[in-house]
């Protein structure tokens, strides 16, 4: 998924539709992110009402109505739903983001890592998602080779996961809540 503003292209009339906007709860628990199309019909029904717009502005504009394409919005009744993440440990991730997320230390001896090790080898159908990809450095990576850790006799420093952006996100949220009293 992709995820967000660093990242973000220019919005054009051509790809508003696919803006990432997060949903929150009447409760204003963060619930997940939709495509803004989405988020308008949400708008649009009264079902949901806009928190934020996105910056820089940009309107949307229909027969009727024109609205602020929205950065955050907010159901407008509380709505039950199971624990829902953005970004969860299936999700395709990038090489870059990964040794982000290990902050170049290698999983196999904690040494600087610049390279990415498939947990579950590419050969062998291992995909590139956050649990299955960890940062290692070179002679882990290569000693490893095409085996899976418990073959090559060597153990994980820590389990990888998925960067909760939600959390995070739901954090900025109760902090932007509690400064506007
Ligand atoms: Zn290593």
């Amino acid at each position: 998924m992709a995820f967000r503003h660093a990242e973000d292209p220019h919005i054009t009339s051509d790809n508003w539709i696919h803006a990432g906007v997060l949903v929150l709860n009447a409760s204003y628990e963060a619930l997940t992110e939709i495509n803004a199309e989405r988020a308008v019909v949400l708008l649009l029904s009264g079902t949901a009402e806009t928190v934020s717009d996105r910056r820089p502005e940009f309107p949307i504009r229909s027969k009727h109505v024109e609205i602020a394409l929205p950065e955050t919005i907010r159901l407008t009744r509380y709505v039950y739903l199971e624990h829902r993440v953005l970004v969860h440990d299936e999700s395709r991730a990038t090489l870059p983001a990964v040794l982000r997320r290990d902050r170049y230390r290698c999983g196999y001896c904690s040494g600087w890592a610049r390279t990415v090790d498939h947990i579950r080898p590419r050969s062998r159908g291992g995909p590139n998602t956050w649990a299955n990809l960890i940062a290692a450095c070179g002679p882990c990576n290569s000693r490893k080779a095409d085996r899976t850790p418990e073959e090559a006799g060597m153990r994980l420093l820590w389990e990888p996961k998925a960067p909760d952006e939600l959390a995070k996100r739901q954090r900025q949220i109760w902090k932007d809540l509690a400064a506007a009293g």
